[in-house]
């Protein structure tokens, strides 16, 4: 297979991605695009961003060696531990870059959705940091699932903007944020938190979450001396995944994307255009959006982002689904072994390597990108 590329100038990763959006964003997107390409080259820029990614987010985050788990799956299995970085998840590697880079073009406002309330509190975190004001779009339903998160945005002085339309859940939330967005185009920027929407966000939600991988081989070589067969991510647009994934795209490794059997894009889905991007949806017959349970907020999205949309055409990733139930016995099973609380989202990437416990050779080396950690999801793993 030639070489793959995740940065096309293009802002095409194949037939996946481009700029299908209202010609009123126009300005705003491609103002962004010359403004990303420029710093993402920019070493006083990068500097800045890895400083606050070391002091602040609390990088590198560990590759730990998870011993019990690894005797009850019967290989040697990894956790990236992403659940350390600051606020709890891989998120605030991304915030963090799209905030510095809404400094360098004097907007004062930052807005954004969050789901699990997971991108809302690291958006909020990364503005209060660096002195921006923020509004945090969330569905009414979110809202009730995610009650500590959406109460810690505002405690870090964010302002939680409750979306009804709709489903009141995650796609809703990025929709009518796309529209704040369009209407105060010039003092504020849009900070989507994951490798969706129109170009440039995918490839700059992937640009600031390729630490991720980058570590990872890093601390793989020098604990194995050797790369993973296989590494496993969880998700919904994508980013924790790419962010693993891109470090290793080039290699032999098995890379292995599991989404929620609730909201399977890739499985059930097919190709369409879906806010601001051509990608894989769920879809029904009049090409719109198809209703999504999955109990992990975080992966209640009907679409994926395009370029794991891209790398599964190609066949250089394998999409697996696990459901709603399947995930709990995996928070409780990693629990009981490692006496770690993953995120729920984390529990579907969890689940999968459960499944397949004594079918792995025991030497077999798997990294497994632990997203987020647990405690947003106590309320649900309990009731069930
Ligand atoms: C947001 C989130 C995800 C899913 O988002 P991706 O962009 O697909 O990574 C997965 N895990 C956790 C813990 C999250 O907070």
């Amino acid at each position: 297979m030639s070489k793959i590329n995740l940065t096309p100038k293009s802002g095409y990763f194949g037939e996946f991605g481009g700029n299908f959006t209202s010609e009123l964003l126009y300005p705003a997107l491609f103002e962004l695009r010359k403004v990303f390409s420029k710093l993402k080259k920019d070493r006083h820029f990068l500097k800045t961003y890895r400083g606050y990614l070391g002091s602040y987010a609390g990088r590198p985050t560990p590759l730990y060696f998870a011993s019990n788990l690894s005797d009850f799956i019967g290989c040697r299995v990894y956790l990236k531990r992403e659940d350390l970085v600051n606020g709890g998840s891989h998120k605030l590697n991304n915030t963090l870059g799209q905030v510095l880079l809404t400094k360098t073009l004097g907007k004062k406002e930052i807005i954004t959705e969050t789901a699990a309330g997971m991108n809302g509190v690291a958006t909020a975190m990364a503005a209060a940091a660096l002195g921006l004001t923020c509004k945090v779009f969330m569905g009414v339903r979110d809202m009730e699932r995610q009650r500590l998160n959406a109460q810690k945005v505002k405690l870090l002085g964010g302002e939680i903007i409750p979306v009804k339309r709709g489903e009141g859940v995650l796609k809703d939330a990025v929709s009518e944020a796309m529209v704040y967005w369009i209407r105060n185009i010039h003092t504020c920027h849009y900070l989507i938190g994951s490798t969706v929407g129109p170009d440039p966000f995918p490839e700059m939600a992937a640009f600031f979450q390729k630490i991720i991988g980058f570590e990872t081989r890093m601390q793989i070589f020098q604990q194995e001396k050797r790369l993973p067969g296989k590494i496993i991510a969880c998700g919904s647009g994508g980013s924790n995944a790419i962010g693993i994934f891109q470090a290793f795209v080039n290699d032999s490794c098995e890379l292995i994307f599991v989404e929620g059997a609730e909201s399977a894009a890739l499985s059930s889905g097919s190709a369409g255009i879906f806010q601001g991007t051509k990608t894989y949806i769920l879809q029904d017959e009049y090409g719109m959006d198809r209703k999504t349970t999955s109990r992990a907020a975080g992966l209640n999205y009907p679409a994926r982002g395009p370029q794991i949309s891209y790398l599964y055409k190609l066949g250089r990733i394998k999409a697996e689904t696990v459901n709603n139930r399947e995930a709990v016995a995996a928070f409780r099973e990693t629990v009981r072994l490692e006496g770690l609380l993953p995120a729920l989202e984390t529990c579907h990437a969890l689940a999968y390597l459960l499944r397949n416990k004594g079918k792995f050779s025991q030497k077999e080396l798997i990294v497994v990108n632990f997203s987020g950690r647990g405690d947003k999801d106590m309320e649900t793993v309990l009731k069930i």
